[in-house]
């Protein structure tokens, strides 16, 4: 047997989901908080014509999409890094500042990739309990310690969908350390519509430790495709830059990426729909008793503590999938009005069993 790092022991094994498909056929995906929409036909285009060159290696430095991106965020090029999805650049981070003996600080439950990509560093992870479901800044400062190396801050945070607002954030940036980086995960911005919610990129101007993780997987549709983009100043942008495997991002994500900023007005009218149900959901499970926070994320978070893996069954049995986090709670994904029709329906019969 070839001697292998014992940290893997730790680490679970992936297993495949079964597909969730009701008797009568239906099946609704609302695990993974995926676009319920089919890339636009521009960007069909865009990959189709990026197909007929796949025998060529992509531009490792991804020239076009980082001026692209700068662009349209408005900041310079020198601060963009791009990855095979944000969760790479977040490993990358991890790799950043990994030392022997480093500690790095999230909340939890937060995003389910911290703990994996902070094992396999080799970094000591320091978990701050949520507070009301949300993230509790005040304690994640106090975590930080001399050995403190990066905070995660995942906002709006997933599973649960709930935000931190301005002063606290940056009461919370002024408490940190300047020579811990703080690395604020906005996979869901897109989707936030509450005006107290900070935009990163307003946060790492005057702050070089700070660095904001966006991704092309959620509310631009891509998950497929794998390609994210980090924002922070040069020293941090640059280290991730150097963390790269080569050729990370293939040609197909380049163009697609660089086909969605061009119509990205038409993907914000998607979000807007998604928005929309998210309202209409949320309201729905509250009609039917449900105690559910305030989300500003494509998902909503049911704590539903010991009964968390039967309704994910019950779930299942009208062919939704949901996010069941076994002894917690249920994220589930909103999709398209009849998914959540199906859902919602799901829900509604899991109480009435299980109330009164
Ligand atoms: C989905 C998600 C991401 C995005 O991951 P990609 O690798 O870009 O697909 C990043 N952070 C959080 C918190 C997420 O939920």
């Amino acid at each position: 047997m070839p001697r292998l790092r014992p940290i893997l022991d730790e680490l679970p094994v992936y297993r495949p989901g079964k597909a969730v498909v009701a008797a009568d056929g239906r099946s609704f995906k609302l695990s993974s908080n995926e676009s319920p929409y089919g890339p636009l036909p521009s960007v069909r285009e865009a990959i189709a014509a990026a197909a007929g060159e796949v025998h060529r290696y992509p531009d490792p430095a991804c020239v076009r999409l980082t001026e692209a991106v700068a662009r349209r965020l408005g900041v310079p090029q020198e601060h963009v890094a791009l990855g095979a999805g944000s969760v790479t650049i977040a490993q990358q981070l991890f790799e950043t500042v990994g030392e022997p003996g480093a500690e790095v600080v999230y909340a939890w439950r937060s995003f389910e990739a911290y703990p994996l990509l902070a094992d396999l560093s080799g970094v000591t992870s320091v978990r701050v309990p949520l507070a009301a479901e949300t993230h509790d800044l005040a304690a994640m400062a106090a975590a930080v310690t001399p050995r403190t190396r990066m905070v995660l801050v995942c906002n709006p945070n997933n599973p649960t969908g709930t935000v931190n607002h301005g002063a606290e954030l940056r009461g919370f940036l002024d408490a940190v350390p300047e020579d811990v980086l703080v690395v604020l995960d906005e996979a869901y911005r897109e989707y936030v519509r509450d005006p107290g919610v900070p935009d990163g990129l307003t946060l790492y101007a005057d702050r070089p430790n700070v660095a904001v993780l966006r991704t092309f997987s959620k509310a631009y549709g891509l998950a497929g495709l794998r390609v994210g983009y980090l924002v922070a100043q040069e020293p941090v942008a640059s280290a991730v830059r150097k963390t790269t495997v080569p050729f990370a991002v293939n040609s197909l994500a380049q163009a697609a990426a660089i086909a969605s900023l061009e119509a990205e007005g038409e993907l914000l009218e998607r979000v807007e729909a998604v928005v929309a149900e998210r309202a209409r959901v949320r309201e729905g499970l509250l009609g039917q008793g449900w105690e559910i926070p305030p989300t500003e994320a494509n998902f909503v978070w049911l704590r539903l503590g010991g009964r968390t893996l039967e309704f994910a069954e019950r779930c299942a049995v009208d062919g939704v999938a949901v996010r069941p986090f076994a002894g917690e709670g249920a994220r589930v994904s909103i999709g398209s009005p009849e998914a959540n029709d199906a859902f919602l329906s799901a829900a509604a019969d899991f109480r009435a069993a299980n109330t009164g």
